[in-house]
C-alpha cells in the first residue's frame, strides 16, 4: 500500500525488506534443523550470523528515527497508523538497548545453551549455576535499559512476547488457576485409574502418513506447506509456506499425532492472514500466547476431544491395527491419560499450566531479584513438591529441564498458559456460534471451525492488542474460568470424580 506521505512510504518499503530477509533467515534455520547435511554446521553459522547482522542493523537503521519524526500518524489511513505505532515500538526497543550489551547476550546466549546441555546431562545445577548468573544479569541490565514510564523489569522483557500485558494482570490470572488445578489433580491421582496406552511397534512410514491424513481435515494447505522430521517439533514461515515439522517414536504414536495436530494449529494461524500485508508490522501474528492458543485449542479441546476419536479411531485402526484399544472410547481416554511426572514437555492437559505458573513466579523473581540463582534449585525443588505432590529426584528432572533461561528467554514461559486460557475462551465463544460442534468434529467438517477461527483471529493478524483482540472475539475481558471449567468437566467424567 502507498500513500501520499513519502515518509511513510519509504519506511515501509524499508520495513518489507527487513521482514523478507529475517524470514529467509527463518528459512535457513527450517532446513539446519531438517535436511543439512552434518558437515553444513559452520559454514551455515556464519550465513545465520550475518544475516542477523543485517536484520539488526536495518532495525537500527538510523533513517527509521527520521522517518518516524517527519510523520503525523494522524494524517495517515488507520492501517498505516497502526504499523507506525509497531515500528516504532520495534524501533525504540532496538535502540535502546547498547550494542555492546546485545553482543555480550549473544555470546553469553550460545555459550549458556552448551553449558546447560552438559549440566542437565551430569544433573548437576551448580554446574549451570555461573552461566545463568551472568545471563540473569545481561538481562536485569537489559530490562533497565528497554523499561519506559516506570514499566517494572519483568513487565520490560514480557513486552517481547506478549505485547501489553503486564504481570500485575498476568500473575492473578495465572495463579487462579492454581488451586483448582492441583485439586483436580489431587483427585484424578486418588482415584488410582489405570489408562491403557497403545501398544505395539508403529512404523515410521505409517505414522507419517497418518500425519498427512490429518492435514485436509485441520484445515492445513499442504500446496502451501510441508511436513518433515525434527528433534523438536516447530512450525515456520508463514501465508504461502508454512512449514511444520513432527516427531517419531516407534513405540509410542501418540507423540506424532498431536505434535503434529498442535504445529498445524500454528500453521493455520500464518497459512490464513492476509496475503498482501504479510511483510508488514500489522500482518504478523498479535502474539506468542495468541499464537499458543491457536495450536492448543485444535491440539487439545479439538484433538482431544471425545467427538475427535470418532473420527479418529478407523483412521489409526487402519494404520496401525488396534494396537490393544477396544475402541474409540479406550482412544479417547488413552490420548487423555493423566499421570504424575516432573518433565513440562511431556505433562497432560491438568499437570501443564502447574508447570507455567512455578517458571513465571520464579523467573519473575530472578529478575526482580526476589530470588537468586543460588536459591533456584531449592526454590524449585520446594514450590514443586507443594504443587505436584512429589518430590523432584535430580536437577535433570527438576531445575535443569528447559532450555529457556539458558537462552535468556525471560517472560516466554507465561505465554503457554496464556494460550491455553485464551483457547478456552475461543472454544467455549465458538461453541455458542456455531451449530453442533461435536458433530461437525466427529465427522471431520471442521470449516465450520475454521472459518470463525480465520474470521475472529487471524485475518486480523496485528490490527489491534493482543487482549483486545481475542476480547473482540469473545465479547469479555478473557478469565481463566472457561479453562477451569473445561478440565474440571473433561476430566471430572474421564476419571468419575
Ligand atoms: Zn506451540
Amino acid at each position: 500500500m502507498t500513500t501520499n506521505a513519502p515518509a511513510y512510504d519509504a519506511m515501509i518499503s524499508h520495513v518489507r525488506q527487513t521482514t523478507a530477509l529475517a524470514q529467509a533467515a527463518g528459512l535457513l534455520d527450517w532446513d539446519q534443523e531438517t535436511v543439512m547435511p552434518p558437515r553444513g554446521a559452520s559454514l551455515r553459522a556464519e550465513q545465520a550470523a550475518a544475516l542477523e547482522d543485517a536484520v539488526h542493523a536495518r532495525r537500527t537503521d538510523p533513517r527509521l528515527g527520521d522517518w518516524l519524526d517527519t510523520l503525523d500518524p494522524t494524517t495517515l489511513a488507520p492501517e498505516a497508523a497502526r504499523n507506525v505505532t509497531l515500528i516504532r515500538r520495534s524501533y525504540e526497543r532496538a535502540t535502546r538497548l547498547p550494542a555492546e550489551l546485545g553482543a555480550a547476550m549473544a555470546r553469553a546466549s550460545s555459550r549458556g545453551r552448551i553449558t546447560w546441555s552438559r549440566a542437565r546431562a551430569a544433573g548437576r545445577f551448580a554446574d549451570f549455576a555461573p552461566a545463568l548468573k551472568e545471563m540473569l544479569d545481561l538481562k536485569r541490565q537489559e530490562a533497565a535499559c528497554i523499561a519506559k514510564d516506570g514499566q517494572s523489569p519483568y513487565d520490560a522483557l514480557l513486552q517481547d512476547y506478549e505485547p501489553g500485558m503486564t504481570a500485575d494482570r498476568l500473575i492473578p490470572l495465572l495463579e487462579s488457576l492454581r488451586a483448582p488445578l492441583s485439586e483436580l489433580r489431587a483427585a484424578i491421582a486418588d482415584a488410582r485409574a489405570h489408562v491403557p496406552q497403545p501398544e505395539g511397534h508403529f512404523p515410521a512410514d505409517r505414522q507419517l502418513a497418518l500425519s498427512r491424513l490429518l492435514a485436509p481435515v485441520l484445515g492445513y494447505d499442504l500446496d502451501a506447506g510441508r511436513i518433515d522430521l525434527a528433534v523438536h517439533p516447530f512450525c515456520s514461515g508463514s501465508g504461502g509456506d508454512v512449514r511444520i515439522t513432527t516427531r517419531i517414536d516407534e513405540s509410542d504414536p501418540l507423540g506424532c499425532i498431536y505434535s503434529t495436530i498442535h504445529e498445524m494449529g500454528h500453521a493455520l494461524y500464518e497459512q490464513n492472514m492476509p496475503e498482501d500485508t504479510l511483510l508488514e508490522p500489522r500482518g504478523r501474528y498479535a502474539s506468542m500466547g495468541v499464537h499458543e492458543s491457536q495450536s492448543r485449542m485444535l491440539e487439545n479441546q479439538i484433538g482431544r476431544s471425545r467427538p475427535f476419536a470418532d473420527w479418529l479411531w478407523p483412521r489409526f485402526r487402519d494404520a496401525f491395527g488396534a494396537a490393544g484399544l477396544a475402541d474409540a472410547d479406550a482412544l479417547y481416554r488413552a490420548v487423555n491419560r493423566v499421570h504424575s511426572g516432573f518433565i513440562r514437555t511431556e505433562a497432560d492437559e491438568v499437570h501443564y499450566n502447574l508447570h507455567i505458573i512455578m517458571r513465571t513466579a520464579l523467573e519473575r523473581d530472578l529478575i526482580t531479584g526476589a530470588l537468586e540463582v543460588d536459591d533456584l534449585e531449592d526454590a524449585w525443588n520446594t514450590r514443586f513438591e507443594a504443587d505436584f505432590g512429589i518430590a523432584v529426584p535430580n536437577a535433570t528432572q527438576g531445575v535443569l529441564q528447559d532450555i529457556h533461561w539458558s537462552q535468556g528467554l525471560f517472560g516466554y514461559f507465561p505465554t503457554y498458559s496464556l494460550g491455553n486460557i485464551y483457547a478456552a475462551e475461543l472454544f467455549a465463544a465458538m461453541r455458542t456460534q456455531i451449530d453442533d460442534i461435536d458433530g461437525c468434529i466427529a465427522r471431520g467438517e471442521l470449516r465450520p471451525l475454521l472459518d470463525w477461527l480465520t474470521g475472529n483471529v487471524h485475518r486480523h493478524a496485528s490490527a489491534m492488542e493482543p487482549e483486545a483482540l481475542i476480547e473482540q472475539a469473545i465479547g469479555h475481558k478473557p478469565t481463566a474460568a472457561p479453562l477451569i471449567a473445561y478440565l474440571r468437566d473433561k476430566f471430572g467424567r474421564l476419571y468419575g470424580l
